[in-house]
């Protein structure tokens, strides 16, 4: 069996973050990808925004990763030469309850560190985004765009550089928690047989994550979340968008509402809405969803044209909360909750994830230095 310090399970933008991050710390990394390229998952079915840290609830494991998250990931791309957009944000009040509900939106974010929100009326919204109709409005001057593939050849150009190994088409099959060697206790097969004994085993697995670590021989499986699959469903707008911000809806119900974003190009999208499924591979958009969507981008854009949204692409998100349950935290068990050295299970990495993913790592990385 072969021994490598590290194994990372994944190359979505966390594992790759992850395994940056551990080999950079100076370990010898393998990370482990069951397709045949990085980011085919949810990181590459998104939105693509940086998010500020405004909606989370104080102190927890998304705020906190988000708010770090945004700091680390500008510098990063401004390095690097990453792709990415300080394209700022409002948050549309179309009621006047939605009014009331800005003044909460501003308080959640100050205690969360994001002390740049601006409010403005109806007319100074319109001032900035003269297509858009709203009660009043919140600029989010901190909110933008980043190519989420550009970051992800960057982090593995990182990983690789640093002598860590990418390998594709390496499906995990089987965990076993002490079948490794007796310096590296984790043993690791892929399904082609191949057996890697490891130190360190990170399961960012995505969508497969939780499933994942139900299987990990020697784990104590009454730590674990129930896994949900919410999809997300995104129309694109056929003609030149009248925004140059992106505009956000006041969040009401489990996403962020329909939204209008911008890629770095200036092509629009709306979505995500929440349609909570059973089945994480469902990423078909129905057409006729589009027809609330209409109705929702109407509430703040009364000006969009008729056959204007074209079905686009959906991405799944990988809850740990049920559609009746309030939004759960982002879940990253370490060494310190279930009791196995070495081992971080990444579960329920849904949004903020890819804002969040250089802090995650770092976090990680963390994790296992007071562990291993
Ligand atoms: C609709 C939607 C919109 C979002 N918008 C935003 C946004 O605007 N901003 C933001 O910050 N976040 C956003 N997110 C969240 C963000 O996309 C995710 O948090 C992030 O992409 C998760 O990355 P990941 O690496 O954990 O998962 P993934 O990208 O899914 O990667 C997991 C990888 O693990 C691999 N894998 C699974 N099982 C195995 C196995 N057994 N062996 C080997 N490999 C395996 C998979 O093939 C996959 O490549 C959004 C999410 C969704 C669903």
């Amino acid at each position: 069996m072969e021994e490598v310090d590290a194994v990372v399970i994944g190359a979505g933008v966390i594992g790759l973050a992850v395994g940056r991050a551990l080999a950079l710390a100076g370990r010898e990394v393998m990370v482990l990808e069951s397709e045949n390229g990085i980011g085919t998952g949810t990181s590459s079915r998104n939105s693509e925004v940086i998010h500020a840290g405004i909606y989370y609830p104080a102190g927890s494991l998304k705020a906190r990763l988000c708010v770090q998250g945004k700091a680390l990931l500008y510098a990063y791309c401004a390095e690097r030469g990453v792709g990415h957009q300080r394209l700022g944000k409002l948050i549309v009040a179309t009621s006047p309850s939605q009014v009331k509900a800005l003044d909460g939106i501003i308080a959640k974010a100050g205690a969360n560190g994001v002390q740049d929100l601006q409010k403005l009326t109806s007319a100074q919204a319109r001032a900035l985004e003269p297509a858009l109709v709203c009660e009043a409005a919140l600029l989010s001057p901190s909110t933008g765009v980043v190519d989420s593939h550009g970051l992800m050849l960057s982090l593995q150009g990182d990983l690789e550089n640093a002598g860590g190994l990418l390998a594709l088409v390496s499906p995990v099959q089987h965990i076993g928690l002490k079948q490794g060697t007796a310096t590296h206790p984790i043993r690791v097969t892929t399904q082609d047989g191949t057996e890697l004994a490891c130190k360190v085993l990170v399961n960012a697995a995505g969508l497969s994550a939780v499933a994942l670590a139900g299987r990990m021989d020697g784990l104590d499986k009454s730590g674990l979340p129930q896994a949900h699959c919410a999809k997300g469903n995104y129309f694109t707008l056929a003609v030149k968008a009248p925004f140059s911000r992106l505009i956000y809806p006041v969040p009401e119900k489990a996403g962020l509402g329909v939204h209008l974003t911008l890629d770095l190009g200036g092509q629009a999208k709306f979505g995500p809405d929440v349609q909570w499924v059973s089945d994480p591979a469902d990423l078909q958009v129905d057409p006729r969803r589009g027809d609330a969507f209409y109705a929702e981008v109407r509430r703040y854009w009364p000006g969009l044209p008729d056959g204007a949204l074209q079905p686009g692409y959906a991405g799944m998100r990988p809850k740990i909360s049920g559609p009746d349950e309030a939004a759960a935290d982002f879940m990253i068990q370490g060494p310190a909750d279930h009791g196995v050295p070495g081992l971080v299970n990444l579960l329920g990495i849904e949004s903020p994830g890819l804002t969040s993913s250089l802090a995650i790592a770092a976090h990680v990385n963390h994790l296992l230095q007071e562990n291993v």
